[in-house]
């Protein structure tokens, strides 16, 4: 089979069993690779019902035919399970070289089920597998623990840890690779932890069969000229995501204060270039990637190194929290990866308890004694470690998450609480963002943005109106999550503009598959619909209301260039209308029977049918 491994791992941690099985040819052609794989692999293998930290949830970490291929930026690997944040579908991916390893070792996919009682990691050396003692590394931090296995085993092993977060199964604790790059979303490192796997460390040494080498060799030599010769190559390239820092506050989107503002009177000390002069040590790329958007970063106030922050986290543990030293934002950063939590859903929670106690909502006698006000950067740092420990009742409670600590301190602080579907926003302040808002709103996962980041066409198609959005986040949606399945990174299409045409071009040469861009949509459609079907499985009075934003987005905002935007309750229906209507779902949200059917779901459909869920 041309574009994969052949091989699936399948390790169950509660019987220490390692098993070797064959990629079914079929299942690579109609699902694809990455997500497609996940998506498939969660709804047949777990249970209905399961609880997301049990030995029964499973964790997939899933290629995709182009990783690993010299095709530019192929340079990623997902990983999926039920999540212990939001309880319904989830994934995360990251780059760095994991990827790679894993398909030179002959592996399209790991699935790792049951959980052992005492730690482990797993150690793959081409045919080599196994489960191998790691009681000596459970307590470190996951930064420490790749550095400390990479000499242990060797430079050419690439390595995937979890910090302290994750064995103590915080909600949003990531699975930390390269040093910096993260598997942050959705709490994939809980999952890992609750089944003791402490690590992950791959070599490989095979290569990857193509179909037609020649063809792959021409399509990749003019995606790169394409990318390299591209007006925004050279200014992306160094400064990667921080480079929309001052494009997000100019257009009145950056959150601030919890999301009470969407510019930061202070952003200037977070801009790309005084943060470049200050902390930049040097660029860094993923496999095979020209871009090199990743910025490795030294503080001398610290001391700490770390591959960040990126944009994302410059939003969420910096003008979010009030935080304008872009050094203090870096050592959260750093704080953050090597305790192993995202840094999105830390940024999140961080600035809604910091609302809670301005608002009264959280007693000062609860704090711990913990001065959690908007910039105090002490605090922060000792509130995240007693999240990452679950210490204290401040520190257990933040570490199930935004929704849930909204629904212990009711209040109404649901009414601030960012989060849709209990995962965190990403960093955009929506009000003056309607097509960001449905992407939040209806993303697969919860409120990310790399689902359909409709941003920048939002403000190329009039602010203050709602015209057109459920169609644009549609037709993303359906795009971008195929990088995920394909196994590269997004930003050479994204950034500079590489056509998807010419992805699809590198995929059939190396797959042989033959498909057009409406074959792969259809299949990516399937994929959207599946994930939707497992939250309606999974969830018991899943619909509509899911799909809700907070009410902060009704009240209007108060500063900026966008002062005085705002969306209502109607307007956000209106878009939830018309976007259920496009997806072929009813008007609660749900896929419709014949949807299903249509998209060759009719499994599913019957399964919904028998639960008396469709
Ligand atoms: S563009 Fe950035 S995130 Fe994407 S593969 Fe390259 S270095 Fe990695």
């Amino acid at each position: 089979m041309f574009g994969y491994g052949g091989k699936i791992l399948r390790v169950n941690l509660t019987q220490k069993k390692i098993e070797k099985q064959g990629l079914d040819p079929d299942m690579a052609k109609e699902w694809i690779g990455g997500r497609g794989f996940i998506a498939k692999i969660l709804y047949e293998e777990i249970p209905a019902g399961t609880d997301p930290l049990s030995p029964e949830n499973k964790l997939v970490m899933a290629t995709g035919p182009l990783s690993g291929t010299f095709w530019p930026s192929a340079a990623k690997i997902v990983f999926g399970a039920k999540s212990p944040l939001t309880g319904g579908y989830g994934d995360s991916n990251l780059g760095g070289l994991l990827m790679a390893e894993l398909k030179y070792a002959g592996y399209d996919m790991i699935i790792l089920e049951g959980a052992s009682e005492e730690p482990l990691y797993l150690f793959i050396d081409d045919d080599q597998v196994e489960l191998r003692d790691a009681s000596q590394y459970w307590g470190q931090g996951a930064l420490d623990l790749e550095k400390e296995l990479k000499k242990e085993l060797g430079e050419s092993f690439h390595v995937a840890t979890i910090g302290p977060a994750g064995e103590n199964r915080v909600k949003y604790a990531n699975i930390n690779h390269e040093f910096g790059r993260q598997a942050g979303r959705c709490g994939m490192g809980a999952v890992m932890g609750s089944k003791r796997l402490k690590a992950i460390a791959i070599r490989g040494t095979g290569g990857i069969p193509l179909y037609d080498t020649s063809e792959l060799i021409r399509v990749s030599k003019a995606a790169l000229k394409h990318i390299t010769s591209h007006p925004y190559f050279k200014r992306f390239r160094q400064y990667g995501t921080t480079d929309i820092t001052d494009w997000c506050q100019g257009m009145g989107v950056l959150p601030t204060k919890n999301f009470a503002y969407g510019v930061y009177e202070k952003q200037a000390s977070l801009a790309p270039e005084p943060m470049r002069e200050k902390i930049l040590v040097r660029d860094k790329a993923c496999f095979a990637c020209p871009l090199n958007c990743g910025n490795y970063t030294h503080s001398r106030k610290y001391g700490t190194f770390i591959d960040g922050p990126e944009y994302e986290t410059i939003g969420m543990l910096g003008s979010n929290c009030l935080v304008e030293d872009i050094e203090d934002v870096q050592y959260l950063n750093y704080l953050c990866d090597d305790l192993g939590m995202d840094t999105i859903a830390a940024g999140g929670i961080i600035a809604f308890a910091m609302e809670c106690v301005e608002k009264g909502v959280l007693p000062k006698n609860q704090l711990n004694g913990i001065d959690l006000s908007f910039g105090n950067v002490e605090a922060m740092k000792t509130i995240l470690k007693k999240i990452a420990y679950r210490e204290g009742n401040l520190g257990s409670l933040m570490a199930e998450g935004t929704r849930a600590m909204a629904q212990k301190l009711g209040q109404k602080s649901a009414r601030y609480a960012m989060q849709v579907k209990g995962l965190e926003f990403s960093a955009y302040e929506c009000r003056g963002a309607p097509a960001m808002l449905l992407s939040f709103m209806t993303s697969d996962i919860g409120a990310q943005h790399t689902r359909s980041w409709a941003i920048v066409q939002d403000m190329e198609m009039g602010r203050g109106n709602i015209e057109g959005r459920a169609r644009l986040v549609k037709e993303l949606q359906t795009l971008r999550p195929l990088m995920e399945m394909f196994g590269v990174c997004r930003f050479p299409w994204l950034e500079v503009k590489l056509d998807f045409g010419e992805y699809v071009k590198a995929f059939n040469a190396v797959t042989g598959f033959g498909y057009d861009k409406e074959k792969l949509f259809q299949i990516s459609e399937k994929v959207w619909n599946l994930t939707r079907a497992f939250w309606v499985r999974e969830v018991d009075d899943f619909g509509r209301k899911y799909d809700m934003p907070p009410e902060r987005v009704y009240d209007p905002l108060p500063s900026g260039p966008a002062k005085g935007m705002h969306l209502t309750e109607e307007k956000v229906n209106r878009m939830l209308d018309e976007y259920y209507e496009l997806r072929g779902w009813d008007s609660n949200g749900i896929p419709k029977e014949e949807k299903l059917r249509e998209l060759g779901l009719a499994e599913i459909a019957v399964d919904l049918l028998r639960r008396g869920k469709i």
